[in-house]
Parts: structure tokens; C-alpha cells; sequence
């Protein structure tokens, strides 16, 4: 066996990161992740510049986007559309800073992403990419995109069917303004190391199936998956991007169970 099917995830510490409240905060948190990044990838044979570390702000006031651009973050990811956009407007005077839409988004919001988001990960319709596409096209913008797929199989979770993937993918050249780069899914959250392993597992078996057939112009490069309490089992799988928010920004207000409604609470053991 090897070693890394030792690794633990840590959904145990959910709720008890320290807010950051200074630069230097944000400076030690995003150095922490990045040393556990870096011990995951030599773990796993990898190198680190192949996993982007993208940190996740959502929930968070607009002072605490500012300390984490100052600490250097040029990209922040928002699960919700308008309160990223709300945000976008406030911080225009950052003009490098760029937003990553990682959460699921309606039809008739799909306007609102078009205009100012760089990246979108939640891709998981034909309607969606219709919409974006068709809304990109009259900002004269286009959108890196990341495919949605449910890989934990539970009905809370958005993203399509894993079956389901292939006949997507190849509708997708029709839209020329998503670029697409690869897959996104959020695992089961568990305490059970080897359950959120095997999401991460399909996932990239699935990226390896469709490089096989996918249309010449659809990139399949990236795995964006792990989050603060399983990323490094996700860079043991594969990930290249990992989405990152309380162990750099501070625990958030609510549980998690508040953000992905449905989710049953009991799975994460608290020692
Ligand atoms: C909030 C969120 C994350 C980050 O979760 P943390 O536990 O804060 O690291 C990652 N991915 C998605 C889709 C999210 O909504």
C-alpha cells in the first residue's frame, strides 16, 4: 500500500480555523496551506506548480478580500453569484484581482457571471452553457469553465452524473466563448478517508475516459477538487486545482450544512 492511502481528512477542524484579521494572517495561513500542498505532492511524486491553490472568500466581509489581496491573492473564489458580483463592483480599484464562480448557478443569472468572472466551475447544463455562451458573446468576453460532476453519487449535490459527462462534453464546442478546462466535483464530506478518496478517484478516471474522445478544443487538463478538510488527498489523486477557504480566511459563521443543504452533519466525527 502505498503511504498516501494513509492520509486523513481533516473535516474535524471545520468551524475552528482562527479568523484572519491582518495581513500577516493571511500571509501565515496561505504559507500553512502551502507547505501542506507542497508535503502532499512530494507525497504523490507531483510537482507543486501543478496544483493552483485557489483561495475561497465567500461569506467573508470586503476587508478581509482586501488583507488577502495584500497578501497577495490575485484570485479569489465566491460560491454565490451576486454576492461575487456585489463584491466585484465594491473592489474595482483592484483591477488585477480576478473571481472564480465555484457554486451552482441558475439559468437567469448566468448574465451576471458573463460580465465580470473570469472562471466558472459549476458548469452542469446545456441551458447553462447556452446562456453563458450567448451572454458572452455580447460582453465580447469569454470564460474558463470547469464541468460539474457529482461523484459522491448523494442527491444534495449539484453536478452531473458521472454517464452523463461524455454526451455533455462533446455538445460543448457549440458554445465558443466557454473555454473549457477540465472537471470540478466536491467530494462526499466525511471523516472516512477512503469514501472522499474514491470521489477524487472517479473524477480523474473520468478526465482520463474522456481525453480519449473529447472534440480537439475541449481542454480536459484540470482536476479543481479538495477543499480545506481534503485537499491533499484530492493532489494525491490528481487534483490541479485545489479550492481552499476556512484554513486561509477563518472558519465561516454558519456550518457547513448552510451551504450545501442536505448534507447530513453526523458523517464528520467531532473527537
Ligand atoms: C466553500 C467552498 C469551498 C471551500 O471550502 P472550505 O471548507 O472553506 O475550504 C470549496 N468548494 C466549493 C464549491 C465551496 O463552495
Amino acid at each position: 500500500m502505498p503511504e498516501s492511502s494513509d492520509t486523513q481528512t481533516h473535516h474535524d477542524q471545520h468551524g475552528r480555523y482562527p479568523e484572519a484579521t491582518t495581513v500577516e494572517d493571511f500571509q501565515r495561513n496561505l504559507a500553512a496551506v502551502q507547505a501542506r500542498i507542497d508535503t502532499a505532492c512530494r507525497r504523490s511524486n507531483r510537482d507543486p506548480a501543478a496544483v493552483r491553490l485557489l483561495p475561497v472568500s465567500k461569506t467573508k466581509p470586503e476587508a478581509s478580500l482586501r488583507l488577502a489581496y495584500a497578501a497577495g491573492c490575485r484570485v479569489l473564489g465566491e460560491n454565490k453569484v451576486q454576492e461575487a458580483f456585489r463584491k466585484w463592483e465594491a473592489m474595482q480599484d483592484l483591477d488585477d484581482l480576478h473571481w472564480s464562480v465555484i457554486g451552482h448557478l441558475q439559468t437567469n443569472k448566468a448574465k451576471l457571471v458573463a460580465r465580470f468572472a473570469s472562471e466558472f466551475q459549476a458548469l452542469d447544463s446545456l441551458r447553462l452553457a447556452e446562456a453563458l455562451d450567448r451572454r458572452l458573446q455580447i460582453e465580447g468576453r469569454s470564460l474558463d469553465v470547469f464541468v460539474q460532476v457529482n461523484t459522491s453519487g448523494e442527491p444534495s449535490k449539484y453536478g452531473l452524473a458521472p454517464e452523463d459527462v461524455p454526451a455533455f462534453v462533446q455538445a460543448l464546442p457549440a458554445f465558443t466563448a466557454l473555454r473549457v478546462r477540465g472537471l470540478m466535483t466536491l467530494a462526499l464530506f466525511s471523516s472516512e478517508a477512503e469514501r472522499v478518496r474514491q470521489c477524487f478517484v472517479l473524477l480523474r478516471t473520468l478526465r482520463d475516459q474522456l481525453r480519449q474522445s473529447a472534440p480537439a478544443n475541449i481542454g480536459l487538463d484540470e482536476l479543481s477538487m479538495g477543499m480545506s478538510g481534503d485537499f491533499e488527498i484530492a493532489i494525491e489523486e490528481g487534483a490541479t486545482v485545489v479550492r481552499v477557504g476556512q484554513a486561509i480566511f477563518g472558519a465561516r459563521p454558519m456550518p457547513d450544512s448552510h451551504y450545501w443543504p442536505g448534507e447530513p452533519s453526523t458523517v464528520v466525527s467531532q473527537p
